[in-house]
């Protein structure tokens, strides 16, 4: 692969602040674009994982000693090697991970600014003084680092998922172990190797690569040294960790799967509302957790808003992430291709009209879907329930607001939705009704370092970015002084 700054194609581990090999030997990565093989990468074994336990219960006792300004200060320069190196970052994450360069750039640009925020947050951690309820006592609380924090990530965002957990992880004192996803290792490997210059003391940052999550995960979770585990991805695993980590009773944080609804009342500015639609719907070609599962229009507007919604989609440049001008790039893996095509055929059966899109774009493409539209669909569609990850856009029609804010809620998820319309009253109603953490009001983009992002119900618990972000990595002490005479 061409980079400007080679030393950031790493395929070793990343353990106590050394690249090793992995002892189980190497797995491989190929870019989902064309199958090719980019890299082979150290497959750790668990004993490894182990080993970057210990490497960053050692760390801790020298990090968390750091004052916060030294802590802020090596954030800070992690940022700006970031951000120096972007375009070599995005490079290998289109080539691992498939999303058009642009938008890799995108996530290496909003990756980066977690670990600006939390450099300066580093400096905010404040605790409080409270007034006794003795005369002669005084209460003070203090914020401290919860030690050792485990972090497993997901492919759809190899850079940003890691540093939205390590950054704030960080900045409070805490101590990380990593295990990134088996088919996007590449982009936390270049992510060590700028902590490595950017001067974070050994086994701070660890990272695990390996191609068997259970038992690096099975590590992590009954470790008694770990304290803490922040994990990225599907219900079903989330589910199944936090079962997992019961018996040492870890910190959690999970960000979870979502079903967000995309509500667009007959007052809602039209255009607006078809260019939100296509920026929630097909970024990283459908597979982000906050794409919009379900478009809601309600009957007035229904016929306006699809036809003008399938011309922009059919506008979007399809094809390999690396070239162009290209919007969509290929799904992650064959059997992503594969469920996706299962919806779309359910939703056929049940009487759903594909407007554009609806196949694999091309003999020679095989994980490149076509962005599709599909009208008339019915709550009985898989599409409705199921998160789909791909660029699937089902149309759904409803009459009042009533009956939209019971179609939104109608799930176990609780992550993004989003809603456009200009009457403020009905803007404040919805807003309160629906029952997710985020909620977009006449905007389809609501990422950002600044705001909680986060999700209720089934989707998880905890929040990234914020003021509330550092929350995540500490513990509260009271301390209660006797005897004030
Ligand atoms: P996933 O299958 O749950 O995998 C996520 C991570 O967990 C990967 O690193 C995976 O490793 C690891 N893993 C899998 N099985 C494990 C086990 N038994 N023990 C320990 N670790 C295990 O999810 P995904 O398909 O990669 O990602 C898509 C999902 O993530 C979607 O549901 C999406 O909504 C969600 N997501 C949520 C957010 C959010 O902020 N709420 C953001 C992005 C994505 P391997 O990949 O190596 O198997």
């Amino acid at each position: 692969m061409q980079l400007n700054y080679p030393k950031l194609f790493q395929t070793q581990a990343y353990i106590n602040g050394v690249f090793v090999d992995g002892d189980s030997g190497t797995f491989e990565v190929t870019n989902p674009y064309d199958g090719s093989v980019i890299a082979e990468v150290a497959d750790c074994t668990p004993q490894q994982a182990e080993q970057a336990i210990q490497a960053a219960a050692e760390g801790f006792k020298v990090w968390s000693k750091y004052t916060a300004g030294k802590r802020s200060r090596i954030l800070r320069k992690w940022y700006e090697l970031q951000l120096e190196h972007a375009d070599d970052l995005a490079r290998l994450l289109t080539t691992e991970q498939g999303k058009p360069v642009a938008e890799a750039k995108g996530e290496i640009r909003y990756g980066a600014s977690f670990v600006e925020w939390f450099a300066e947050e580093a400096k905010r951690i404040y605790g409080d003084t409270i007034p006794g309820h003795a005369s002669d006592k005084r209460i003070v609380t203090i914020k401290q680092p919860i030690g050792v924090v485990a972090a497993i990530t997901p492919w759809n965002f190899p850079s940003a998922m890691i540093t939205r957990k390590v950054a704030p992880a960080l900045a409070s004192g805490c101590t990380v172990v990593i295990k990134p996803a088996e088919l996007t290792p590449l982009s936390a490997l270049a992510l060590a190797q700028l902590a490595q210059e950017a001067g974070f003391p050994a086994g701070v940052l660890n990272i695990v690569t390996s191609n068997n999550a259970p038992e690096i995960g099975s590590v992590m979770t009954e470790s008694k040294i770990v304290r803490k585990l922040s994990f990225t991805g599907s219900t079903k695993i989330g589910k199944l960790l936090m079962r997992q980590c019961a018996d040492t009773v870890k910190r959690l944080s999970l960000e979870l799967g979502g079903n967000a609804p995309f509500i667009v009342f007959d007052d809602a500015d039209l255009e607006e509302a078809v260019s939100g639609a296509v920026a929630a719907k097909y970024r990283n070609a459908g597979q982000t957790c906050i794409c919009a599962n379900r478009i809601f229009v309600q009957s007035g507007i229904y016929d306006a808003f699809t036809e003008k919604f399938a011309a922009a989609v059919q506008k979007q440049k399809v094809g390999n992430g690396l070239d162009e001008g290209v919007v969509v790039g290929p799904m992650v893996e064959e059997k992503a291709v594969q469920f996706v095509e299962e919806v779309v055929a359910d939703a056929k059966n049940k009487g759903g009209k594909v407007l554009t899109g609806g196949q694999r774009h091309g003999a020679s493409e095989g994980l490149v879907y076509e962005p599709t539209v599909i009208i008339d669909a019915r709550v009985e569609m898989s599409v409705f329930s199921e998160e789909i990850f791909g660029p699937i856009a089902p149309v759904f029609k409803f009459e009042t607001e009533e009956d939209v804010i019971a179609l939104a809620n109608d799930t176990n998820y609780g992550l993004a939705s989003y809603f456009y319309g200009r009457d403020y009253a009905r803007i404040w109603r919805v807003a309160e009704a629906l029952e997710y953490g985020m909620v977009g009001i006449n905007t389809g983009m609501i990422s950002t370092a600044v705001a909680p992002f986060g999700g209720i119900k089934e989707s998880g618990f905890g929040r990234e970015g914020s003021k509330y972000g550092i929350d995540d990595y500490v513990e509260i002490k009271y301390l209660c002084w006797g005897g004030v005479k």
